[in-house]
């Protein structure tokens, strides 16, 4: 079966100007670099890597918040394929309905001014699919769907807890039947037992609504609760890729290690530690070779001098970007 989505060599690339009357190009930030990946329907892709990594920035790409540089991102809807990447901005703007985005800061996505109801149904309203009493109940079914009280419809979002507040975004995110839903840290700034809940909550949803996701996060216990697949970025590019118990039980890639090894662990006498000491690369001024190299504990003669590929390691379904694997 073909995948909801097919990323290829995808690059968001910012260019670096000068200072003085011509302001030319002095530089690039590589923010996302040659990212490719396969979503399927009903899956979830967890993207994680520390801040800075890309991976906010490889998701809003992806959506076409931002202007891709280069490569794909092909979209398999039920009639057709489009190319999110490449097609004109006015073809992106009613596929928006099939792709929603759910934010990290509940707070700052509502709109202060508006109702519950308001914020809910709005994205109905501009793509003229209710009206009256099919509006109300639509939106209604909706708020019920994530938790909430119809009759809380005409409250602002100040009369919420933040937990409540992100149900909330989350109902105006899914209220128009989207296939694709991007959550960029959508529950790292609740409360761990407000977390569990709407993760959970986000898990049913995707059973309902047969929902495709990808989980942008830097906390990698709700990306091993949620995830199918994970993909880890590091300095705008995807280091491993695979299936999320095997990319837990067995990481190849050093940086997927460091990471792994600053989860916290139900033994009290195991301690915290990031094994990966220094500065995450710059993606603007990225060392030579393996971006990782300055950091890594196990760089060998060619990390220096040569960027990893991306490559299938065993029997394909893992891919790691490392010299180790015999690049
Ligand atoms: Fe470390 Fe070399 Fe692998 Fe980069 S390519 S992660 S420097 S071993």
């Amino acid at each position: 079966m073909k995948p909801l989505l097919q990323v290829r060599d995808l690059c968001k690339h910012f260019p670096v100007l000068g200072k003085g009357l011509l302001r030319r190009q002095v530089g690039t930030v590589r923010a996302v670099d040659r990212v490719s990946f396969d979503l399927h329907r009903g899956r979830t892709l967890g993207l994680v890597g520390e801040s800075g990594s890309g991976k906010t920035t490889c998701a809003r790409t992806i959506l076409r918040a931002l202007e891709p540089t280069s490569g794909q991102a092909l979209f398999h809807t039920a009639d057709a394929t489009v190319d999110l990447a490449t097609i004109p901005e006015s073809r992106v703007k009613p596929l928006r309905q099939s792709m929603q985005m759910i934010f990290q800061d509940p707070f700052a996505s509502l709109n202060p001014r508006m109702t519950v109801d308001a914020i809910v149904g709005e994205p109905l309203v501009i793509h003229r699919l209710a009206r009256g009493s099919e509006l109300v109940d639509r939106v209604d079914e909706m708020l019920m769907k994530v938790g909430l009280q119809p009759e809380h419809r005409q409250r602002y979002p100040h009369a919420f807890s933040g937990g409540q507040r992100q149900r909330i975004g989350i109902a105006r995110a899914l209220i128009m039947r989207p296939s694709l839903v991007i959550a960029d840290e959508a529950v790292s700034a609740l409360d761990v037992s407000v977390q569990a809940q709407v993760i959970n909550m986000l898990v049913d949803l995707q059973d309902e609504f047969n929902l495709t996701y990808i989980f942008v996060a830097h906390d990698l216990s709700v990306v091993r609760h949620i995830c199918d697949r994970v993909a880890v970025m590091y300095a705008g590019r995807i280091v491993e890729l695979a299936d999320t118990d095997v990319l837990f039980n067995d990481p190849q890639h050093p940086y997927t290690r460091a990471l792994l090894s600053a989860v916290p662990h139900l033994d009290p006498d195991v301690p915290i530690r990031f094994d990966a000491g220094g500065e995450v690369a710059d993606p603007g001024n990225l060392p030579r070779g393996c971006s990782f190299h300055p950091r890594c504990p196990d760089c060998i003669d060619p990390c220096d001098a040569e960027v990893p590929d991306l490559l299938p390691l065993g029997n394909g379904e893992r891919l790691a970007a490392c010299h180790l694997h015999g690049q």
